[in-house]
């Protein structure tokens, strides 16, 4: 590892001050996958920034939404009870992305920053990596790209995106507040990520020295369903190969009148399927609308030489979810 410096900010503002002062320095909070990164010699800050004592660590029921501070960990987040109440898919999703011991450091705002799982970003002896160097090429489109990305993929960068709660928060529209040099500002998750283009380097929309806040997630309407489903290759401590977030308002006559759909593990950021979503609203629950539901969820997918299954195996996750959720398998 590469020697930085390291100070501890107390307060948002002298945060903001420290990270000013040095463009290559970088925020710390739980760190679980940026310490990692440092010792491989894929992360190189001049300084660490942490951020573990500033006041981020509030959960707040707030006009039909929670506002989660970012540094509320992702435990104690799946232990709220609004959470368990009105977000129980959100539950699920953080419960099956890491292990307790990761989830007690992990903090919400460190995973939706979190870097890909792509192993030719984590291995600096592989020169190909637009990502991490923009320009060198990139590694997985002509060698190993089974657990890559379908969706929002370009010829420079198919990396998926790793997190679980990610794809629940963005089906549910969330909104993550940022603050900077010049002031605060909200953004939607759907807009806050960038698919790769050719600024594969490039992942979302914080611009440098900007610090997340908090997120706040909107509440599942009192009679919605919901359900994450995550489909690995072993069922623990591992990534997604597809995952799906599905929430919905089921209608006495099995119609849903309100729909919403997240995809995983198989899009290079966290996927809203707003094409799917269409084709559930307003129809009766049946296999052949889940069918049809899947089949535009991937619509758009470009299967690479070893990962086609993603488009298959996407389909299979997404009509199961809607199957438990709505309780209809015919
Ligand atoms: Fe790098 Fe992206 Fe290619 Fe992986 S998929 S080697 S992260 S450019």
């Amino acid at each position: 590892m590469r020697p930085f410096e390291y100070v501890r900010a107390r307060e948002v503002s002298t945060a903001l001050a420290e990270a000013a002062a040095d463009e290559s320095g970088d925020y710390l909070a739980g760190g679980t996958t940026q310490l990692d990164l440092m010792k491989d010699g894929v992360l190189r800050p001049s300084r660490l920034i942490d951020i573990t004592r500033l006041p981020l660590r509030g959960i707040e029921e707030r006009q039909g939404a929670l506002v989660v501070g970012a540094l509320v960990t992702m435990e104690e987040l799946a232990a709220n009870p609004v959470v368990v109440r009105r977000l129980p898919f959100v539950r699920e999703a953080l419960l099956r992305s890491a292990s307790v011991q990761l989830r007690n450091m992990a903090t919400i705002g460190g995973n939706l920053l979190q870097r890909t799982r792509c192993r030719y970003f984590r291995d600096p002896t592989v020169e190909a990596c637009n990502k991490r160097e923009r320009g060198t090429g990139c590694a997985a489109i002509t060698r190993s790209n089974r657990t890559h990305a379908v969706l929002g993929t370009s010829p420079h960068c198919i990396a998926t995106h790793a997190s679980d709660v990610a794809v629940a928060l963005i089906a549910m529209g969330a909104v993550v507040h940022i603050i900077g040099a010049h002031g605060r500002r909200e953004v939607a998750l759907t807009g806050f990520y960038r698919t790769p283009g050719d600024t594969p380097d490039v992942e979302n929309e914080l611009r440098p020295g900007e610090l997340i806040t908090a997120v706040e997630i909107p509440l599942l309407p009192v009679d919605a369903r919901s359900e994450y489903l995550k489909v690995r290759d072993r069922t623990s401590y591992e990534f997604a190969l597809a995952s799906a977030a599905v929430a919905v308002v089921l209608g006495e006559d099995d119609v849903m009148r309100w729909a919403r759909v997240g995809l995983g593990g198989v899009a290079t950021v966290p996927w809203r399927a707003l094409e799917a979503e269409a084709v559930l609203t307003g129809n009766r629950a049946s296999s052949e609308v889940f069918t049809n539901a899947a089949r535009a969820a991937v619509a758009g997918a470009e299967p690479r030489s070893q990962n086609a299954f993603k488009i298959e195996l996407a389909q299979r996750t997404l009509v199961r979810t809607l199957q438990t959720v709505t309780g209809v398998s015919s």
